[in-house]
């Protein structure tokens, strides 16, 4: 049965590509760009955009204009319109307000130093609380001890247990933002999206959105993390630690580097083929059983 997403396009595979506009594309973002792209294409899937525009104070004027032109300047053409999570904030408050009204959330004062103190994993202190703190607070998901467990794509077999894992984890943030793994598991479901290839740091996340699928009574999607890109100080390349932009006058390289990445040997021939003729090829040729579960590449050879 094919799902029916938001965008009123019909598939029997439904992807998408999530960025922050934290800043401009970096090679790290592009390789998940890549990914989730040729995925969907091989399975003669749609690929949406979404843009995860939920931060304001970390989002630079012109940033998520400049992604967009970034990927039609990689030939990464996205199906339907892009989804601007910034506009979607009253179907999250909806959905909190539906959790609160099942007694599922609670508000939450502690502070960094607190949690810490606590080993990390919060130990739920404040569910008893009878009115909400004067100070600023957090709004925080019941969580009980149960098993999640999901086969990965690429990493195989990932089981958690949430509630003595991760903990009571936060929806609401404290500066009233709304929490990352609200937003993406309440558009994941609105979008119709069946299957997430995305970075591996996000592996971690994906035991709380399965979590809260559940509770929301929403399908729960494939998952398969691809690796990331680390430097030599096993840091993550991203924006905040000032990862250079991806330079699309390269597309055609920044493909074929992208591809070998992902551990799908592009033929030395195609190098000078356009970024167009490479993904095409990649969406010919793609095994995502070929994607390594780890890489580290230096930088030196991104630039
Ligand atoms: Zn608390």
């Amino acid at each position: 049965m094919p799902t029916q997403n938001s965008s009123n396009l019909t598939a029997e595979y439904v992807g998408r590509f999530a960025p922050s506009p934290t800043g401009p594309l970096h090679f790290g973002s592009l390789i998940a760009a890549v990914a989730s792209y040729v995925d969907a294409k091989a399975n003669r899937g749609l690929w949406l955009l979404r843009m995860e525009d939920l931060d304001p104070p970390r989002e630079p004027p012109g940033a998520a204009e400049k992604i967009l032109l970034q990927l039609q300047q990689l030939q990464l053409e996205w199906d339907g319109e892009v989804l601007y999570q910034s506009q979607r904030l009253s179907a999250y408050e909806e959905v909190l307000e539906s959790l609160s009204s099942r007694q599922l959330c609670f508000p939450c004062s502690c502070t960094r130093q607190q949690i810490k103190a606590m080993g990390s994993i919060y130990d739920g202190r404040c569910r008893k609380r009878n009115k909400p703190p004067q100070e600023a607070f957090a709004i925080r998901l019941k969580t009980d001890p149960v098993e999640t467990e999901f086969d990965d794509l690429v990493q195989g077999l990932f089981q958690q247990n949430i509630g003595r894992d991760v903990g009571d984890f936060v929806v609401r943030r404290k500066d009233n933002f709304f929490a990352y793994q609200l937003a993406v598991a309440v558009d994941d479901a609105f979008q119709g999206i069946n299957t997430i290839i995305r970075g591996f740091d996000l592996l971690d996340s994906t035991s709380r959105q399965i979590y809260l699928q559940s509770i929301l009574g929403y399908p729960t999607p494939r998952y398969g993390h691809v690796p990331i890109i680390v430097n030599e100080q096993g840091e993550k390349l991203s924006k905040q630690r000032f990862a250079p932009p991806v330079d699309t006058k390269n597309a055609s390289q920044l493909i074929h580097l992208a591809l070998q990445f992902l551990g799908q040997s592009p033929p030395d021939g195609l190098r000078k083929a356009c970024a167009a003729e490479q993904l095409q090829w990649a969406i010919e040729h793609w095994r995502i059983q070929a994607v390594p579960k780890l890489a580290n590449i230096p930088q030196d050879s991104l630039r």
